[in-house]
């Protein structure tokens, strides 16, 4: 998706070694009045095999970079990251923000993001991510948040798993830091998976946003000036991440996205998945809701896009050292 929220960029960092990962706790406000609707109609029937051909636009998404891809539990095809080049998740803060129902298929937490701590490494002045310059310094930049949201079954694939549910957070690198990338910024997403979850404990981070999901349709419910939104759970305590050259999963389907997937997955109750499944008109509770038979009707539907072919692309790992320790 692409939601391009103000870029409020801090001053550099050179970060040096390997335990500057901390995160965030966020204030929320109210964002909904704010948004723009600026979407382009798609949808999920044919899990996007049909947006190749689909004239609605300058849409890439018959591009030979592009995402979602498969990732192997087996190591050995994977060129590693080191320390030095690692990207950082640091203490983003959330000035404002609102969670926002889109029509049938999709959540966003949008919110007027600030502050820094997402870095990420830069090499020779365009590589993001450094993916094409081993054994080269990085310069490190911050990349701003656009918006976080979900999808269900997961885009990625573990082994050719799908896990239950899928999340990005959509962020920018900006032209002024890196003049290489284009007006509206440099992407990097941060995908973490979620997976069921065997004795059904509530994920503490959905538990702060599943209140402002409207689970019976389309809309946008702001979160109370005094809520706070802390993503310590976002993203696991396992920092393993696999990163690779990619695109949007949505169209456009822009290429040049920098992915980052944190390879650990999260957990998620039933509960929360379903409440997460319905609003995004999913997997739907149709005993529970008040549409009834219409909502029986619908069926089963996903807003995952099918697997794209890596074409010769390669996957980089990021593996902690002994000793690293997320705050
Ligand atoms: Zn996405």
């Amino acid at each position: 998706m692409l939601y391009l929220l103000p870029a409020l960029l801090g001053a550099l960092t050179l970060f040096t070694g390997c335990n500057a990962f901390e995160l965030a706790t966020a204030t929320g406000n109210e964002v909904c009045k704010q948004y723009n609707a600026s979407h382009v109609a798609f949808d999920y029937a044919f899990r996007g095999t049909d947006w190749v051909t689909n004239p609605k636009g300058a849409w890439k998404c018959g591009g030979s970079h592009q995402s979602p891809v498969d990732y192997m539990t087996s190591d050995y095809q994977y060129v590693p990251v080191n320390c030095s080049a690692s990207v950082q998740l640091g203490a983003p803060n959330v000035s404002s923000a609102g969670v926002l129902n889109l029509p049938q298929w999709q959540i966003e937490v949008l919110g007027s993001f600030k502050g820094n701590g997402l870095a990420v490494p830069v090499c020779n002045g365009t590589d993001v991510g450094c993916l094409n310059s081993p054994g080269v310094q990085p310069k490190y930049v911050y990349a701003t948040i656009a918006n976080y949201h979900f999808h269900t079954p997961s885009e990625h694939t573990l082994d050719g798993e799908y896990l239950a549910l899928e999340s990005h957070l959509v962020t920018l690198v900006s032209q002024k830091d890196v003049p290489a990338c284009p007006a509206a910024g440099c992407l990097v997403v941060w995908g973490a998976w979620y997976r069921i979850s065997n004795s059904q404990t509530n994920n503490t981070f959905l538990d702060q946003i599943e209140p402002y999901i409207n689970g019976s349709g389309a809309g946008c419910t702001a979160l109370p000036t005094d809520k706070t939104i802390n993503l310590v759970d976002a993203f696991p305590r396992d920092r393993t991440y696999v990163t690779y050259s990619g695109s949007l999963t949505t169209p456009p389907c822009t290429e040049g996205v920098l992915w980052v997937s944190f390879q650990s997955p999260l957990q998620v109750s039933s509960q929360q998945l379903l409440a997460i499944s319905n609003a995004m008109n999913n997997v739907r509770d149709c005993l529970h809701t008040p549409q009834g038979a219409a909502c029986a009707s619908t069926g089963f539907q996903a807003d995952s896009r099918m697997l794209q072919d890596l074409n010769g692309r390669q996957l980089h790992k990021f593996s902690p050292p002994s000793g690293y320790q997320p705050s």
